[in-house]
């Protein structure tokens, strides 16, 4: 079968469409016949070079396709049979912890993210447990049911597990056409809070509208923080859903109001922000850290999908031969939500 993977780290190049053998399924395993898999930015970082990666390594963190084959456990206590419709969840966790044990995986001791320290997705088969194998929703392409679990439950988590997202409040998403952002707006407009967001260009600024955003900042020529400032009566924002780090830090502190809470998963500009504890503690606002999300966010996200209030956002799909264009078009920015690769 063919596989997309990496030998060594570097530039486009270095992907290759290997020939592998089948991968084999334990008992509670089931082996999926891959249909569409997603990239994320990890894709990107994982091919330049980040600590852990074992090489060879296949690449991809998430997957959809159609069970061809299920071991006796896979079977008998998940119900899992040939033909069903899955996508696979972006993380593996060991289960038996007490972070697992408490309903907080993503706190795991051996907490893993396939195509990163273990074995990714973007292959014509994957042997998946089926802890980790969710039932397609009915209303959702193969592409669709590829791209949503990775950022749609780091989104989810961020706005409803960590910051409690209520009706009355106001929240600042940045960057409007990336996955977790993308994926915010849609969230927070179905709790029914008020989004300003940030966009680059005309064109992301009128699909971040279209998605249900209140407000979109263009950041290449309006003042972040000013300018959530104004929109919300000088009060600021209840909640900054952050993963820009460095380069608009300065702006979240400003943009975010008294007993705010910034929630950040990630540091794309850079991770050294400086804050001044007195102002934290006489505003009394919170700075929260969150990595991925649960199997529980995945359950609420797709009751979400099921009821048409959330709906999986793809930019551009490319064939599996062509991964090297996809990851280019990735890293340009010139994507709207999500890249697909179709098997
Ligand atoms: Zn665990």
């Amino acid at each position: 079968m063919k596989a997309i993977r990496i030998h060594e780290h570097g530039g486009y190049d270095v992907l290759k469409i290997d020939e592998i053998l089948m991968p084999t399924i334990e008992p509670n395993e089931v082996l999926i016949s891959v249909e569409a898999a997603a990239l994320n930015h990890l894709d990107l970082w994982v091919r330049k070079g980040i600590p852990g990666v074992p090489l060879p390594q296949i690449m991809g963190s998430e997957a959809s396709g159609v069970v061809v084959e299920v071991g006796e456990v896979a079977h008998d206590r998940y119900h899992f049979e040939k033909g069903d419709e899955v996508f696979t969840v972006p993380i593996r966790t060991c289960g038996h912890c007490f972070y697992c044990l408490s309903g907080q995986e993503n706190l795991c001791y051996e907490f893993a993210i396939p195509g990163e320290t273990i074995e990714g997705v973007q292959a014509e088969y994957v042997a998946v447990p089926a802890d980790f194998v969710f039932k397609k929703p009915a209303n959702l392409s193969w592409e669709e049911a590829a791209a949503f679990p990775l950022a749609g439950m780091t989104a989810y988590h961020m706005l409803s597990t960590k910051a409690q997202v209520r009706p009355e409040h106001w929240v600042l998403i940045y960057g409007a056409s990336s996955g977790v952002g993308s994926s915010a707006i849609q969230i927070a407009k179905a709790f029914g809070a008020s989004v300003i967001t940030t966009a680059g260009n005309e064109e992301k600024a009128a699909m971040a509208l279209k998605l249900g955003a209140d407000h979109v900042i263009r950041y290449d020529r309006q003042p972040i923080g000013q300018t959530v400032k104004e929109i919300t009566n000088g009060e600021g924002v209840d909640i900054v859903i952050e993963h820009t780090g460095e380069s608009t830090w300065a702006d979240t502190l400003r943009a975010v109001r008294r007993g705010g809470k910034i929630v950040t998963c990630g540091a794309t500009t850079g991770p050294n922000v400086r804050i001044d504890l007195r102002a934290l503690f006489i505003k009394q606002q919170q700075i929260i850290g969150s990595t991925m999300g649960t199997r529980r966010d995945l359950i609420d996200l797709v009751a979400l999908i099921e009821r048409e209030k959330f709906k999986p956002i793809i930019s551009k799909v490319f064939p599996y031969e062509q991964v090297e264009e996809a990851h280019r078009f990735l890293e340009e920015g010139k994507a709207f939500g999500k890249v697909v690769l179709k098997f």
